[in-house]
C-alpha cells in the first residue's frame, strides 16, 4: 500500500477511472479511493451507450468523439466486449424527418445516412417501420455492458497500469497534498475529485455556486422473443427534442409542438426512448427524467408503462417481458454538460452534469490533464 503517490482520484465511476487512465498513461502513480466496495453509481446503471450523434455541438460532441476512440482502443485490451455498434434513429412523424434532414446538413452528420422507412426496414429488420417517415443511421456509436465493463476497466487499470484501488473507503477531506479518508491520511501531489451525485461531500466547496440538482431516471431490462437481434442502438422521435444536437435545430420546435399534443405525458416525465441489446439477448430500455434536490426513491409504474409503449411502437417485438427495473441518478442544473473546477492549483473537481458521462469521460480526462 503506497500512502504517497502522484495523483489521488476520489470516486471509481467512469469519470474517476478515465482520470486514472489519463494519469497512468502520463507516467503518474495513481491511487483511486472509492467509498463503496464496488462501483454502483450512474456508471453501472446507464445504457453503456457511447453516443456521438445527437450530442450538443461544441465541447460535448468533441469529447464524445475523442472518448469513443479511447473506448474502441481500451475495450479489447481490458476484455470488454463491444455488444453492438451504431445507432438507428427512427422518425415516425414527418416533422421528425424534417429534424433529421436538417441534422444531415450539419458537420456533425458526417458519415451518417438518411433512409426512407422502406430502406430502413431492409437494413434493420428489428425496427417497426410501418407508418414511419424515415430513419437515420449513425455508424459512430459503441455499446458496452456497463455493469461488467466498469469493474473490468478498474481491474485492467490495476493490472496493466499499476493503479492502486482502495474500495470501501470514504474520502472525508481533501486538502492537497493531504487526503483524509475514514481509515487513513494519504498524500499526493495532485487530487481529482469525481464524486458523481455526492454533491454535499468533499466536492461541495467547489460546486456550491452552481445550484445543482439530481435527475432520477427509470430503466428496464426486457426479454424479447428468442432470436430477436438488434444490429445497433435505437432511438425515436422524442430523442429529437431531448438530445442537444437535434433539439438546438430550429426544425425541432414544430416537432415539439406536435409531441406536446400527441405524447404530452411522455414529455412531462422527460421520457425518450433508447434501446440497446445485451449479449444474452435482453434489451436495456429507458428512460425518464425527474429532477429533485433529493431524489424520490419510488419508481412510478405509469412511467415504465409509457416507456414500454414507446418500445413497442418502435421495435417489431412479439414478446416483451420485463425482467429487471432500476433507477439511476446524475447531477444536472449547470449551464454546461461538465463542470471542471480548480479550487486550488493541486486540485480538480470534475462532475458531468448531464446524461453524457459514459460518452465523454475519457475525452474530459484528456482535456483536464492537457490543461493542468
Ligand atoms: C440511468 C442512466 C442512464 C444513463 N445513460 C447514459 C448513456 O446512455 N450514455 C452516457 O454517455 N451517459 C449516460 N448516463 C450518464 C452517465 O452514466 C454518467 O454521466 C456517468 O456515469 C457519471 O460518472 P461519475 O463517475 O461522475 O459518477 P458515478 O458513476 O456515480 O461515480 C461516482 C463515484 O464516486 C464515489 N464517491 C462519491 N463521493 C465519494 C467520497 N467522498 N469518497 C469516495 N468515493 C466517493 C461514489 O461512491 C461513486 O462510485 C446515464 C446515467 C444514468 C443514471
Amino acid at each position: 500500500m503506497k500512502d504517497s503517490v502522484d495523483l489521488i482520484v476520489v470516486g471509481a465511476g467512469i469519470v474517476g477511472l478515465a482520470h486514472a487512465l489519463a494519469a497512468a498513461r502520463r507516467g503518474l502513480r495513481v491511487t483511486v479511493v472509492e467509498r463503496d466496495h464496488r462501483c454502483v453509481g450512474a456508471s453501472i446503471r446507464n445504457f453503456g451507450f457511447i453516443t456521438v450523434t445527437g450530442q450538443p455541438a461544441g465541447d460535448t460532441w468533441r469529447r464524445a468523439r475523442a472518448s469513443r476512440d479511447i473506448w474502441a482502443e481500451v475495450a479489447p485490451q481490458a476484455g470488454i466486449p463491444i455488444e453492438h455498434r451504431g445507432l438507428w434513429l427512427l422518425a415516425r412523424r414527418p416533422r421528425a424527418q424534417k429534424v433529421l434532414e436538417a441534422f444531415m446538413l450539419t458537420d456533425m452528420a458526417e458519415g451518417n445516412e438518411l433512409h426512407s422507412a422502406a430502406e430502413a426496414a431492409a437494413r434493420a429488420p428489428m425496427l417497426r417501420t410501418e407508418g414511419a417517415s424515415a430513419a437515420m443511421y449513425s455508424p459512430h456509436e459503441l455499446r458496452v455492458e456497463s455493469r461488467h465493463a466498469i469493474p473490468r476497466l478498474a481491474a485492467w487499470l490495476a493490472q496493466q497500469h499499476g493503479v492502486q484501488f482502495l474500495f470501501g473507503e470514504a474520502v472525508l477531506e481533501v486538502e492537497a497534498p493531504r487526503v483524509r479518508t475514514a481509515q487513513r491520511t494519504l498524500q499526493a501531489e495532485r487530487v481529482v475529485v469525481c464524486p458523481g451525485t455526492e454533491l454535499q461531500g468533499v466536492g461541495r466547496p467547489a460546486l456550491a455556486r452552481h445550484a445543482l440538482q439530481l435527475t432520477r431516471l427509470q430503466m428496464l431490462r426486457v426479454r424479447p422473443e428468442p432470436g430477436f437481434r438488434m444490429t445497433a442502438a435505437v432511438m425515436g422521435d422524442l430523442s429529437l427534442v431531448r438530445y442537444g444536437g437535434y433539439a438546438a435545430l430550429p426544425e425541432s420546435a414544430a416537432l415539439r409542438a406536435q409531441l406536446e399534443e400527441e405524447a404530452g405525458a411522455s414529455l412531462a416525465h422527460g421520457i425518450h426512448l433508447i434501446v440497446v441489446q445485451s449479449a444474452d439477448g435482453t434489451l436495456v430500455v429507458g428512460d425518464s427524467h425527474h429532477s429533485f434536490e433529493t431524489p424520490e426513491p419510488f419508481a412510478d409504474e405509469a412511467v415504465d408503462r409509457l416507456i414500454l409503449d414507446h418500445l413497442r411502437e418502435t421495435l417489431d417485438l412479439a414478446q416483451c417481458d420485463v425482467v429487471e427495473r432500476w433507477t439511476g441518478v446524475y447531477p444536472t442544473g449547470a449551464s454546461v454538460d461538465c463542470l471542471i473546477e480548480a479550487p486550488d492549483p493541486a486540485t480538480r473537481v470534475v462532475v458531468v452534469t448531464s446524461g453524457t458521462g459514459a460518452s465523454t469521460a475519457f475525452g474530459i480526462a484528456e482535456e483536464v490533464f492537457n490543461a493542468w
